[in-house]
């Protein structure tokens, strides 16, 4: 398969994810077909999609013409098999489960030229044994978009134990030409990428707050002003490279030994977790968001999400 000869794309799954990635692929000129189990997830993709398109048309990312295109070209559909039809590449986006991906992927097989492209968006589930469960594994792929994915550049592409060189790097390059800035993973591991990096910040907040030297609101300022501030221009080894890497280097022979090293998540944490606070969906977190609506925080967000691309895109191309 090559990228040009891809022009539909199947996403298998309709929800949180399914939806913004496929709006991703329509608004690149891809026909897309969005598949799922039942009418109803289908429908909350729709609405989705279109205030979505909606924010993109206030904040001015799109012109009318471009959203009314890009809606054209989604259809919505219960059938796989109408999913899979003249399709060069699906994009798994099911619920995270093993035995689940691994039925789902057969089923794919089945319904796919020999050539067909499949990815799985899975968070951390081991492509390698997703592969298995396939006849050609070698055409198999993670390619791991990051929530909102109508919003966020960044998308992982994961090489199982069987992707061939060919299908990772087709998958890289059909990322890009959505407009979306890809990294590769030459085999994979727990976490993938932006788990690993994400979580040995986590535990460092939590580990702070742990011991009582900051609280929760002052990890967040320092990560929102500091390191987050930065790093949307320069990430930390290239941070490190301007500030000097005698420098990093010195600071990490003393500091990496007291980092924290925990195996488990700490004890408070876990106590917070179990006593129902998680987050904005029940109302209290690290947080407080009593009285407060889930839609405008999260919109008010992407809203966020959508001027800072706006402002950085283009600045700096790698
Ligand atoms: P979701 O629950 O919002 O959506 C999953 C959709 O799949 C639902 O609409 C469900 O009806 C549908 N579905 C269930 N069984 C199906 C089947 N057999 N065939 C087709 N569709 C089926 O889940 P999500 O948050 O979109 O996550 C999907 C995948 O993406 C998971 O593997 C998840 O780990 C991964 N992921 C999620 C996020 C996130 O922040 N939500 C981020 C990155 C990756």
């Amino acid at each position: 398969m090559q990228l040009e000869q891809i022009n539909k794309v199947a996403m298998i799954g309709a929800g949180t994810m399914g939806a913004g990635i496929g709006l991703c692929f329509a608004l690149a000129g891809y026909d897309v077909a969005l598949y799922d189990v039942s009418r109803e997830p289908l429908e909350q993709a729709k609405h989705r999609i279109e205030s979505s398109l909606s924010a993109f048309l206030e904040e001015d990312l799109l012109g009318s013409g471009q959203a009314e295109a890009a809606q054209k070209r989604i259809i919505t559909t219960t059938s796989m098999v109408r999913a899979m039809d003249k399709t060069q590449f699906a994009l798994e986006a099911v619920p995270e489960g093993m035995d689940l991906k691994r039925m789902v992927f057969k089923n794919l097989e089945d319904l796919c030229t020999p050539d067909t492209i499949l990815a799985t968006n899975t968070s951390g589930l081991s492509i390698t044994r997703i592969q298995d469960s396939c006849s050609r594994p070698d055409r198999v792929c993670g390619m791991h978009w990051v929530n909102p994915p109508e919003l966020v550049p960044l998308v992982e592409v994961i090489k199982g134990g069987h992707t061939s060189d060919a299908t990772a790097r087709l998958v890289y390059d059909l990322a890009g030409k959505v407009g979306k800035k890809p990294v590769m993973l030459n085999r994979e591991v727990p976490g993938f990428g932006v788990n690993r990096l994400q979580f040995a910040i986590v535990r460092e907040a939590l580990n702070l707050v742990e011991q009582g030297v900051m609280s929760p609101e002052d990890v967040d300022r320092t990560m929102r002003y500091g390191p987050g501030f930065r790093w949307s221009w320069q990430g930390p080894l290239e941070t490190a490279d301007l500030g000097g890497l005698d420098v990093f280097h010195k600071i990490a022979s003393y500091l990496f030994e007291d980092l924290s090293d925990a195996k488990k998540p700490p004890a408070f944490f876990s106590k917070i977790v179990e006593g129902g606070r998680l987050g904005i969906k029940t109302g209290r977190g690290f947080f407080d968001y009593d009285n407060m609506d889930r839609d405008e925080i999260l919109n008010k967000r992407d809203r966020y999400f959508i001027k800072q691309w706006k402002t950085i895109q283009g600045l700096k191309d790698s």
